[in-house]
């Protein structure tokens, strides 16, 4: 054991109390835990502000250099304080002190200039530092020694226990100087040479205790690449491995492809969808079992190229199934893929939770026989009762919804494992891709259908009903359709629901029958009774369909070309791209109606604007990265694989390529890490199967 595998009380400085504070507070354990607990930012000591520039509002420490003008004890038993009046040619400030009173009054003097630092506080309408640091000005050599201050993130709790920043700071001091040398590379020579990083233990003396702005860089620089170096390592190694699974050809181009693309296809593909379809034969030939991301925005048209890479399966003897999140989009799917396949001799099955027992009878022998070409379902086919033939490409739809395992269990499901698609239409930026697809190839559409005008989108505040309403009934008498979905309330379904009765009410107020109707679905509605509700809106009966997020993915009503959004400030920013893209599919203008209170917050001020400003949904990631940070992008959560210390997966593309890329090279040098110079390499990619056993289950 590693001598900082040891727990916290065994540091000089931590007792039973603050070891227990350290454990629940921090999550630290270890000397280790505390080593790695970096300060989330500085304050240059070497910066002096003037005193007439201090601000009570930033909360911040801050260096002053001014003359002591005047000192007096004031108040008396526990408001007993000494004053001293700090001087510099731009104001004054009071330096306060209720502790070792007598020390401090005998040791500063009058008249003479002092450096002093501390947090300005507002107290009697002026600016007060009460307990600060204070040094002589000629004295001040020692004091700059560290002109970083270290500033530590801590809790209410830490600080009632003296694990304030500077506590934590005074812990860290005493582990590194007696410690230090205990801290072993984890990086092999070579790479630090050939990448000019410094080593652990300065890297780590450095990010705590650095003396200048570049030693907080280098220690930046090596420990992020770090973070990200091990992972791409370890995602290559997958998809290595995966790549070396033997997977079916699929070569012939053969009738059933070629009828549907001459005779069949709705409309000319895009650019984009026959790029990725070329992308994907490609794989097909390979012999090699393909592991394909394909990322396209919401209405790109995914399912069409889905389908057509389906023909291809087929075509060479092939079943394939096509797994959708929800009911009722992969109800969708099969009523679409239905409608292009009407006139081919193709056999689609739909398989759900709902699937009765009588269509089950029929269903599951057929496909065990071969009979269905396609089964389209949900994660219900992922159910052991579920035996293919010959399963030879499995697509799964929104795969931010499945876990990794669902994935897992899919490939069992065939002799030798499926080809596998995986679409998604969150747009994740090219960073987060790499990282949390670091083990898919990535095929993206970036290109709208031709003709698609850009949803307009429009920002209304709650209070201009007049205004909403007079707009929503121009576009209703234009003979358009408008959805209108509310949010979710997690915390009470009682109150999802009653929000959207109480809109539905006054809908119905406001679009009184017979001119106008309105109807609703919900997630408490039975299936059926949802499917009445979504295909009378789909045949043009409703005018108006109230919904709360069911809508949210995938169904497409070509004549709804209004979108509005209540509460939208209730609703991320992928979301709501999400549900503006249900629009917009027709040859009419649509637009996006965003509802929300007078009062935002900042975020929510900002995910409207880029709402208004953008329709490009890479841009919204962006943003939504900015604003939310990657642990909260849906779809990476569940992947914990992105909690970095340091590293920005929005900053850092450098060093997020260059890990990619020296990662790729020593795998093709050595591709099970056995050559002597990459020994600590294995040793730290053992390290991390070991914490990330379910993520490398799918390899
Ligand atoms: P998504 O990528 O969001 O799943 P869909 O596959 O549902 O998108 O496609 C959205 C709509 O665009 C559908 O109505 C589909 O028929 C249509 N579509 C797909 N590709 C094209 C194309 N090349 N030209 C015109 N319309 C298309
Ligand atoms: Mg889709």
């Amino acid at each position: 054991m590693n001598y900082l595998d040891q727990p916290i009380v065994y540091l000089k400085g931590v007792g039973e109390k603050k070891s227990e504070v350290f454990n629940t507070e921090l999550d630290i354990f270890t000397l280790n835990d505390l080593l790695n607990y970096y300060p989330y930012r500085y304050i240059d000591k070497s910066k002096f502000y003037c005193i007439g520039e201090l601000h009570t509002h930033t909360n911040i420490y801050v260096q002053c250099k001014g003359k002591i003008i005047s000192k007096q004890i004031l108040g008396e038993n526990r408001s007993k304080r000494l004053v001293c009046e700090l001087a510099d040619n731009t104001g004054t400030i009071l330096l306060v002190w209720f502790n070792n009173i007598k020390y401090f009054q005998t040791m500063i003097e009058t008249d003479k200039v002092y450096i002093v630092f501390g947090k300005p506080t507002l107290f009697n309408m002026q600016i007060n530092m009460s307990h600060p640091e204070i040094t002589l000005e000629e004295k001040s050599y020692t004091w700059n020694q560290i002109p970083f201050m270290p500033m530590y993130n801590s809790t209410d709790k830490c600080k009632k226990n003296g694990l304030d920043s500077r506590g934590i700071e005074k812990l860290c001091k005493t582990l590194i100087d007696n410690h230090i040398n205990e801290v072993q590379e984890t990086l092999p020579d070579y790479i630090r040479e050939k990448l000019q990083l410094i080593d652990k233990q300065n890297a780590i003396k450095q990010i705590h205790f650095p003396h200048n702005a570049e030693d907080i860089k280098q220690a930046t620089r090596r420990l992020k690449f770090e973070e990200i170096f091990f992972m791409q390592i370890f995602l290559l190694q997958i998809y290595n491995h995966n790549s070396k699974n033997k997977g079916y050809l699929i070569s012939k181009v053969g009738t059933l492809f070629n009828t549907f693309y001459h005779q069949h296809l709705p409309f000319p593909l895009t650019n984009a969808q026959k790029r990725v379809i070329k992308e994907i034969r490609a794989d097909f030939l390979t012999g090699k079992q393909m592991n394909r991301l394909l990322q396209g925005d919401v209405g790109s048209g995914k399912t069409i190229t889905a389908l057509l890479v389906m023909l291809l399966a087929i075509d060479n003897g092939f079943q394939c199934c096509l797994m959708a999140p929800t009911e009722i989009l992969a109800q969708q799917h099969y009523n679409t893929i239905q409608k292009l396949l009407a006139d081919m001799p193709i056999a689609v099955r739909l398989l759900t939770g709902s699937t009765k027992m009588a269509e089950r009878k029929d269903l599951l022998p057929q496909t065990a026989n071969g009979n269905i070409q396609i089964l389209i379902g949900t994660h219900a086919l992922c159910e052991d009762t579920v035996v293919f033939q010959k399963l030879g490409l499995a697509i799964i739809d929104e795969q931010h919804r499945f876990g990794v395992e669902q994935r897992a269990k899919l490939w069992k499901k065939s002799l030798i494992a499926p080809h596998v698609l995986v679409m998604t239409a969150t747009p994740i930026p090219r960073t987060l891709a790499m990282t949390v697809y670091g083990d898919l190839d990535l095929s993206v559409i970036d290109e709208l259908p031709v003709g698609r005008k850009p949803v307009k989108t429009i920002h209304f505040y709650k209070k201009d009903s007049a205004k909403i309403n007079q707009f929503l009934r121009a576009e209703i008498d234009k003979g358009r359709q408008v959805f209108v979905v509310y949010p979710l309330i997690e915390e009470s379904e009682k109150l999802t629901l009653s929000n959207l009765l109480d809109g539905y009410e006054e809908f119905k107020q406001t679009y009184p029958e017979p001119k106008y109707r309105v109807s609703y679905v919900h997630g408490k509605m039975s299936a059926e009774e949802k499917d009445v509700q979504m295909l009378k809106f789909k045949q043009g009966e409703t005018h108006i369909l109230l919904a709360t997020t069911v809508i949210e993915v995938g169904i497409d009503v070509p004549n709804a070309s209004v979108m509005v959004i209540v509460n939208a400030e209730r609703f991320g920013l992928s979301q709501l791209h999400q549900l503006r893209g249900r629009v917009g599919r027709g040859s009419e203008q649509s637009y996006c109606v965003l509802i929300t209170d007078y009062q935002l917050s900042n975020d929510a001020r900002k995910r409207m604007e880029a709402m208004v400003n953008t329709n490009n949904g890479f841009e919204i990631a962006d943003v939504d990265l900015k604003l939310r940070g990657p642990g909260d992008l849906s779809g990476t959560q569940q992947s914990g694989i992105l909690h970095f210390k340091l590293l920005n997966l929005i900053e850092d593309e450098r060093i997020i390529s260059a890990a990619r890329d020296i990662a790729k090279n020593i795998l093709n040098d050595d591709p099970n890490l056995e050559k002597e110079k990459n020994q600590l390499l294995k040793l730290q990619i053992e390290c991390l199967k070991s914490q990330r056993k379910n993520y490398y289950q799918i390899g």
